[in-house]
This record gives C-alpha cells, structure tokens and sequence, in this order.
C-alpha cells in the first residue's frame, strides 16, 4: 500500500483553469493524493497559472519565490506550474526556475498523475497541444461530488480568432470541440449525482462544433435542457460576433436557459475596436444586446472592458464611458491594457501612460458602480427563484443560492434545502450580493421549515460576501476571477 501524499493546488486565472484544478484534483485522488490544506503540508505544490494579464503572471513569479524557499527546506517536494502561463513560457520556466520540477500547458491535464509521478525523479516539460483526435475531454472527472449542485462543464476549448491583445490562442491553442454525445452523457451524470445547473464553458463557446452559423451551440444548449434534473443552464465565454440568431432565440425558447450573459465589448469606440481586431462593431455590439434583451427581456448582461489600450484617446475612453452607461450592465470587468508576448498588439508602442490608464479605470469603474448598485436595489421587495447551492460562506447558519441574473442572495435556511429552487424574498441589497427570506407556504410557517433549529441556529445576518463581489480592477489568484478571452 502506498502511503496518502497530498496536494495543494494554487489557482489563478479563469473558469477553465478552476475546472482544470478540479479536475487534476480528482484525478490525483484516483492516483492515491489527498487535497492538503496548505502548500506547506502537502507533498506535491501545483500552481496553476494564468497570462491573459501582466499582473497575474507577476503574481505567479513571485509565488514561485517564495515556493524556493519551501522547496529548499524539503527538497523532496514536487514543484510544478501548469496553466497559460506554463504554456507560454514553455522550458524558459524550468531555466529561470531551476527549483520547479515540473512545466505543463493545459493539454495535458489529463495526464497529471503520471507527470508528477515522473517528476519525483526527473524534471519533466509537457506543453504540445494536443489537435482534435487527441483532445482528451475526459468524462470521467465529471461525477459529482456529494452535494454539488453547480458544474462547469467543458464544451470546446481554443479559440480561432485573432485580437491583437489576446494570448489566448496562444496559450489554449486552435478551437477543439468536444462530442455532442460526450457532453449530454457528463452533464446527465452530473444529473444523476444531483447537479441541477450547469455552465458550458470554452474560450468561445458560439463557435462551438466548427460551425459558423451557430446552429451547432445553440442546439447544444437545447439538448442539455432536456436532461432530467437540469433546471438551469449557463454558458461562458461568449463572443459576440459568434452569437448566432438561433442562439438568441434559445434565450426565447429555453425556459431552463437563464437571464445572464457574459458578452465581453472591450471598447465602445470604433476606432479602437478595428486597432484590437475585433470583428464587431459598436453598433453591431448594441443591436446584438437589443435582440438578447427583445428575446429575454430583463436580461442580465456583463462585460470585459480594456483601458488605455496603444493609441485610445480621450475620445475613445468617452465613447466606452458611454456604451457602458448605455448598456447598463449588471457588472463589468475592466482591466488597465498590458503588452502580453506572442500578441499582434505587444509590438505596438505601449502609448498610454500608466497613470492615464489608471485615471480611466477609475472613472470607468465610478461611471460603473452606481448601475451595479441600481440593479443590486432593482430586486429588493421582490420574490425570485433561488437555487440553493449551499451554506453562506461568512456564516454557515445561512444559506446562499443564485437567482436566475446571477446576483447572489443569502438568506436563512436549514443546510437540507441544498439544490432546491426555491422563492426568495429579497430584504437588503448590498454592492455585491442580496439578503433575503424564504416566502413560506402556510403550513411551512407552522412547521418552522425555514427558521433554523437549535442544530441550525440563527447567526447573524451574514454581511457582504466578499467572495461574491466581481472583479472591478484586475484578475485575482484562488477562484475569484472570472475573465477567459472572447
Ligand atoms: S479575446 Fe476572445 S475571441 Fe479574441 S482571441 Fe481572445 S479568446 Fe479569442
């Protein structure tokens, strides 16, 4: 018998790289690991990287420095670095780092287990993309755990297209899709294991199945709505020149489909919108958001949102400032321009000066903040469909669910209700999350269904969620960043 090692991992980045960690979790546990509390405490450190902005790739850096240190007092630690920034650097990380033992891009996830079996003798590098035969979306990793009852599941992965900011391409590769029947058949396990929302997630979902009419995601997206026990669907990341007709119909048609949207813009000007080669235009962006919100009205959208990209002017910032007003969304995250290598933009002249990008964060997230506000106190007084996906986290007597535009409510309720949908009533309205109670029914006022036992009790109304606030400045490491390209 092989004695239980364990493993920490470090996630920075995006949806893909949180279900990429689960994912190297599972498959580790399979291996004989257990999930360590702490990098000090485990036997096998991985750090699972992003590099779709400069800060987190410093982020990264300087983890790894202090990681030396670790692996200097136990020089029996496996050390590795997965993720986008792996893939980028490729081998120039094991050189600038002759203390990590292990490099892997995120194509070879699947093969964790065996990498860092090899990497206790031998520093091992493992960053080719795998192409569409190969592509290993591996079912298997997707059971439930026990009480889950939210799950990303993989639907392509790459992306195709070419914005001049973007390191995505380079660092996820071309557009694979994964098999209409592998999908169903997860997210039905999934169902079965008591999952009841999922969210399909790629670089680009629209483009999904090749197919450049949309029909092929937006069918997708009806046929996950026919799975038995599904009762919500979201998808992430979308692009908006991919968003077909059929897909906004589903929006219509789909009851199970929910009322929130990512839709990044990156700028309101034009101008700045051809220099990024984006394939859409202002006015393309603004009458997509008009047939989303004819077909779903009331629906929640979101956004990224670049600043002093090379060349944007005053005028250019204004014209953001006023696409972001114009469209009102529920939040928006908005990033100050960095040069990221292998990108079209890295070789133009990084012509805004960082405090003028700073000064537009500011204002962009000032121009921000009261419509965020507006949408959070929009939904005090009224009732919602919640879905319960478990205990608050800042006070475990509560319980947290989602209603359908995403916005996050707390409120109290015995742990039992998990992964019921049930109506909520919101009471208070904070920036960044709702508190709320349960409408009872009458004969559950009788019972006390929904007031907490002397095993459950009361708590204090838990405050803020601090986990629940978007990110309004830049990407953060451990599952708090939300932001993959497109
Ligand atoms: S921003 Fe999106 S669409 Fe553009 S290259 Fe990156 S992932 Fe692809």
């Amino acid at each position: 018998m092989t004695t239980p090692r364990g493993v920490f991992i470090e996630t920075f980045g995006c949806q893909m790289n949180d279900h990429d960690s689960a994912q190297m979790l599972k498959l580790l546990g399979a291996a004989g690991f257990h999930a360590a509390p702490a990098a000090e405490a485990a036997d096998v450190v991985l750090v699972n990287t992003c590099s779709v902005r400069e800060k987190p790739a410093h982020k990264v850096r300087s983890l790894l420095g202090r990681y030396r240190l670790l692996k200097k007092e136990r020089p029996d630690l496996v050390l590795g670095v997965a993720g986008c920034f792996a893939q980028q650097e490729k081998g120039r990380l094991l050189e600038a780092y002759p203390f990590v033992d292990l490099v892997f891009g995120p194509d070879a996830v699947a093969k964790v287990a065996e990498l860092v079996e090899r990497a206790r003798s031998e520093r091992v590098l493992d960053t080719r993309f795998l192409d569409r035969q190969e592509q290993p979306f591996v079912n298997e990793l997707a059971l439930g755990e026990p009480g889950q009852v939210t799950a990303f599941v993989t639907i392509m992965k790459g992306c195709d297209n070419v914005c001049s900011f973007c390191i995505v391409p380079h660092t996820r590769g071309r557009e694979v899709s994964r098999a209409r029947e592998d999908v169903l058949d997860e997210v039905a396990r999934l169902a079965s294991a008591g999952v009841r929302e999922v969210t399909l997630i790629g670089q680009n979902v629209n483009s999904y199945g090749g197919d450049a009419l949309g029909r092929a995601f937006s069918g997708l997206v009806r046929d996950v709505a026919r799975v038995p026990g599904i009762a919500r669907i979201r998808f992430t990341t979308s692009n908006p020149w991919d968003l077909s007709p059929h897909l906004v119909r589903c929006f219509a048609e789909v009851p199970e489909l929910m009322p929130y949207l990512h839709l990044p813009v990156q700028s309101g000007s034009d101008r700045v919108l051809r220099a990024m080669r984006r394939k859409h235009t202002r006015a393309e962006y603004e009458a997509l958001v008009d047939s989303l919100r004819g077909a779903r009205p009331g629906l929640a959208l979101s956004t990224d949102v670049i600043v002093g990209y090379p060349g944007e002017t005053d005028e250019d910032f204004r014209s953001t400032l006023s696409l972001v007003e114009e469209v009102g969304y529920a939040f928006i995250y908005s990033f100050k321009y960095s040069p990221r290598p292998h990108t079209a933009a890295a070789r133009l002249a990084d012509t805004v000066p960082e405090a003028v990008k700073s000064a537009r964060l500011a204002e962009l997230n000032a121009v921000q903040a009261p419509i965020t506000a507006r949408a959070m106190e929009a939904t005090a007084g009224r009732v919602h469909e919640v879905l319960v996906e478990g205990r608050s986290r800042n006070d475990p007597a509560w319980m947290s669910g989602r209603l359908p535009d995403f916005k996050i409510v707390n409120f109290p309720a015995p742990p039992r209700v998990r992964g019921q949908v049930l109506p909520v009533r919101v009471t208070e309205a904070f920036p960044h999350s709702l508190k709320g109670e349960v409408v009872l029914r009458g004969d559950e006022r009788d019972t006390g269904a929904f007031r907490p036992t002397e095993e459950e009790p009361a708590g204090e109304a838990p405050r803020e969620d601090p986990a629940a606030a978007p990110v309004l400045v830049e990407l953060r490491p451990r599952r708090t960043a939300r932001r993959m390209g497109s």
